[in-house]
C-alpha cells in the first residue's frame, strides 16, 4: 500500500511507525515526473531498505529566473501509479508553502563544488538543491538516500554536505538510466521536438568517444573537452553550454587525467537544457 502524504507532521508519524517495526528507511528525493531513471532509485532502495519514501516537490528556489519552473511538467496521478506498481511505501509530495513557510531564512551552500560546471549557468541552483534535500533528509531522517549519476554534480554536493554535516546517512550514486539511443533520461526530454530529440544523442556518442581517447591511452583533458566542445558545436541546433573533464572528487581540473575522472557536458537544444556524465577510471 503506498500512501500519499503532503504534511511534515504525516511524514514523521508514518517513518516513526516504519522504524518502531526495525525497517530501515530509504528516501528518494524527485521532482516528479517520474521515469525509468527514478524507478532505478527506488528499486535500489527496494532491494536495500524495508520502508522506502518517495519524495515528489518542483522545489522553487532551485529554478532560476527564466528558468522553467512554472512549466516543469507536473503528473501527480501517473507518478502515483509508478509508486503504487514500485512498491513504494509513501509518497511525499508537500505544497511549497509547507517546505518554505513565509519566515523561512535559512540555506545550505556548499562552496567550491556548487561553483563549477551547471554552477555559473544556474546561479543559485544547488543552493536551493542542497537546502530542500537536507530538509528532506532532516524530516524523513532516511539510513540512505539514493540519487542518479546523471546529475553526478548535484549527488557529489549531497555526499559532500552529508560529510561536512555530520548527517547521518548513506547516499547511493545508481547509474544512469538510458534510451536505446544513449540519450539519459529525463523529465525534461519532453520539451524537445522530433529535429532535437534526434540530435540530443550528441552528449552520450560525444562522450564515449571521449571514453574510447582515454582507453587509447590520451590523457589530457584540454584535448579531451576540444573534441567534445566541436562535435557538440557541429551539431544542428546545439548550444554548448560546458564540455569538461575533471576529478570526480574534487571536481577541480587536473593537468592531466588520473584516478576517477568525471567527463561532463551541458547542452542547450532551443530553450531545454541537457546534462550528461562518464565516470573513467583512470590509471596512468
Ligand atoms: P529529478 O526528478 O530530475 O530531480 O531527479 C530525481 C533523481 O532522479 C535525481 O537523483 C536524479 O539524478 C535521478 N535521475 C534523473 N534522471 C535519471 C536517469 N536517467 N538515470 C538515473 N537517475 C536519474
Amino acid at each position: 500500500m503506498t500512501a500519499l502524504v503532503s504534511t511534515i507532521a504525516e511524514v514523521q508519524q508514518a517513518v516513526g511507525r516504519a522504524r518502531d517495526r526495525n525497517l530501515k528507511v530509504g528516501l528518494v528525493p524527485t521532482m516528479g515526473a517520474l521515469h525509468a531513471g527514478h524507478v532505478s532509485l527506488i528499486r535500489a532502495a527496494r532491494a536495500e531498505t524495508g520502508f522506502v519514501v518517495v519524495s515528489i516537490f518542483v522545489n522553487p528556489t532551485q529554478f532560476g529566473p527564466g528558468e522553467d519552473f512554472s512549466r516543469y511538467p507536473r503528473t501527480l496521478e501517473v507518478d502515483l501509479d509508478i509508486c503504487r506498481r514500485e512498491g513504494v511505501d509513501l509518497v511525499f509530495a508537500p505544497a511549497a508553502e509547507t517546505v518554505y513557510p513565509a519566515d523561512f531564512h535559512t540555506y545550505v551552500e556548499v562552496h567550491e563544488l556548487q561553483d563549477v560546471l551547471c554552477g555559473p549557468s544556474r546561479p543559485g541552483h544547488f543552493r536551493g538543491v542542497a537546502t530542500v534535500v537536507c530538509k528532506l533528509f532532516n524530516i524523513v531522517q532516511p539510513a540512505v538516500a539514493y540519487f542518479g549519476q546523471k546529475d553526478f554534480q548535484q549527488a557529489r554536493i549531497i555526499q559532500q554536505l552529508v560529510g561536512d554535516l555530520n548527517l547521518p546517512l548513506e547516499v547511493r550514486i545508481c547509474p544512469t538510466i538510458r534510451e536505446a539511443d544513449g540519450l539519459a533520461l529525463s523529465s525534461r526530454n519532453r520539451y524537445l521536438n522530433g529535429e532535437q530529440r534526434s540530435h540530443a544523442t550528441v552528449l552520450y556518442r560525444s562522450l564515449q568517444e571521449v571514453k574510447a581517447a582515454v582507453e587509447k591511452g590520451e590523457r589530457d583533458p584540454v584535448a579531451l573537452q576540444r573534441h567534445l566542445a566541436e562535435r557538440i558545436t557541429a551539431t544542428p541546433g546545439a548550444i554548448l553550454d560546458y564540455a569538461e573533464v575533471r576529478s570526480a572528487e574534487t571536481l577541480r581540473t587536473q593537468p592531466r587525467l588520473q584516478g576517477d575522472v568525471l567527463v561532463a557536458v551541458a547542452v542547450k537544444f532551443g530553450g531545454t537544457r541537457l546534462i550528461d556524465n562518464v565516470l573513467l577510471q583512470v590509471g596512468d
